[in-house]
Order: structure tokens, then C-alpha cells, then sequence
């Protein structure tokens, strides 16, 4: 009788092995997505291979079930079911720090001045160039925005995620505008409005109309939009700041899901 109890348990560890077994399998493919998939895109380290590997060696845990028939049958799947405890906790956190990560970027890519500020509908006009006579001063000026030829009244929408940090009339040549801060260093300002749509200090989401493109201020020779790129206070070149390859459906399918949370649609 006690032979047969021994054969069963035997049986039952055997299937129990089997199940560990698969169960290994399936970790190690979540392990490999994490290794080979997420963590690059991520641009996040790969897991030290102490981590993922700790060894159990050292104290003995299963002294206690020395002694028996089937002792090497028993401790192998004690140890192994230890390494799948840990294989699953690294497994975990890993998932979670990316999660995190992701979160982290998704954020940052919303807040990135990254469409055009007019729809997928206009004709680029003066870039980031230095003008040798300033239509208006006549003399020679460096040009520090993208300029957009745009008929009067057209619709100007934030590029990106950020708080409105000036509105108003800017004395300076640049009219009615809107000073966006995105965060991450970037600022985007949208010159020449014939009609400011957002307050001061309210915050916006990409896609919101924030106002209509005109030609006011002191700089402006007739209707676009004046739109430019700060970053870390100096002008760079807002034309890497949006793709030249867009739908209008695609981009009201943006303007939409990008603004649907917004007060101001
Ligand atoms: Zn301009």
C-alpha cells in the first residue's frame, strides 16, 4: 500500500513538473517581449542578469527533505518552483517601471509641439532664415518663425499639450499672439491673430482652436500665421516641430481625439 502511495505522489509530482514546466515557458516569453520589445523602444536598461538570475545557492532550504527515496525528485521541484517565484517578482516589477516609463513618455510626446498649427490645409511662406531686407524695417533681420500663408480668419490650433503663458496685444511686431509653454523647454507663439481664443494661465490641449490668423502688429505685411518654436528660450526651427504629410480627415481624427477633454471646443 505505502508503494502505491509512493508511485501516486510520484505521478502527482511528475504532472506538477510538466506544469512548471509550461508555466517557465510562458514567463520566459513575457521576459523576452520585455527584453527584446519594450525596454529598447523604451530606451530603458536591460535587467542585470544577477537580478534575473540570483542563485539559491548558499543557506540550504530544503534540508528537511533530505533523507528520502525520492529526495532529488522533491528538491528539484522545490528549487525550481523558487525560481519561478523570483522569475515572476523581477517579471512584475519590470512591467510596472515600464508602465511607468510609458506614462512618462506618453506625456512628453503630448505636450510636444507636433502638427501644424493651421491643419493639413496651407502654403509655407518665410521659414527660419536670416532675410537680407525686412519687408517691413528694410533692412536685413534674421526671421526667427515659420511663417504659414493662410487666408484671413483662419483656425489656429496648440500644437501640443501646454499652458497658455501670454495673450495678448504684443507691442513688439508680433499683434494679437498666444505664447504656448509646453514644458520640456519648448515654447510655441502664434503671431499676427486677428482673434485671441484662450486666456492667459489656462492650460490647453493639442488641437485646441486658440484663436484666428491675421495681421496685426506693427511686422506684418499682410495675412498668415506667424508660428514659432522656442526652446530653452532661443528660436529654433518650428518646421521639425510638424509633418508636411496629413489628411485633412486625419487631421480632424487628430484635433478630436486630442481635444476632446478641452473647454474650448
Ligand atoms: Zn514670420
Amino acid at each position: 500500500m505505502l508503494n502505491q502511495q509512493v508511485e501516486n505522489i510520484r505521478f502527482q509530482y511528475s504532472i506538477a513538473n510538466r506544469e512548471l514546466n509550461n508555466s517557465m515557458e510562458r514567463i520566459k516569453s513575457l521576459k523576452m517581449s520585455d527584453e527584446i520589445r519594450y525596454r529598447p523602444i523604451l530606451m530603458m536598461d536591460s535587467i542585470p542578469w544577477s537580478i534575473r538570475n540570483p542563485g539559491f545557492g548558499g543557506v540550504d532550504r530544503f534540508e528537511d527533505l533530505d533523507g528520502y527515496i525520492n529526495s532529488n525528485l522533491m528538491r528539484s521541484i522545490n528549487v525550481r518552483i523558487e525560481e519561478m517565484k523570483n522569475m515572476v517578482n523581477v517579471q512584475g516589477e519590470s512591467f510596472r517601471s515600464i508602465a511607468d516609463r510609458s506614462a512618462e513618455w506618453k506625456y512628453e510626446i503630448d505636450h510636444s509641439p507636433a502638427i501644424s498649427p493651421v491643419g493639413p490645409s496651407y502654403r509655407l511662406g518665410d521659414g527660419f532664415r536670416f532675410r537680407p531686407i525686412h519687408p517691413v524695417l528694410g533692412v536685413g533681420r534674421m526671421h526667427y518663425g515659420q511663417d504659414f500663408e493662410v487666408p484671413y480668419g483662419t483656425k489656429v490650433y496648440a500644437t501640443g499639450d501646454g499652458k497658455v503663458v501670454e495673450s495678448g496685444f504684443n507691442t513688439g511686431g508680433f499683434g494679437n499672439y498666444v505664447v504656448i509653454d509646453h514644458g520640456y523647454g519648448l515654447v510655441s507663439i502664434y503671431a499676427h491673430l486677428s482673434k485671441i481664443n484662450v486666456p492667459k494661465d489656462v492650460n490647453v490641449r493639442r488641437g485646441d482652436m486658440i484663436g484666428l490668423s491675421g495681421s496685426t502688429g506693427s511686422l506684418s505685411t499682410g495675412p498668415h500665421l506667424h508660428y514659432q518654436i522656442n526652446k530653452y528660450g532661443s528660436p529654433v526651427s518650428a518646421i521639425n516641430f510638424f509633418n508636411n504629410d496629413i489628411t485633412q480627415e486625419e487631421f480632424n481624427e487628430m484635433i478630436q481625439a486630442f481635444g476632446s477633454k478641452s473647454i474650448f471646443r
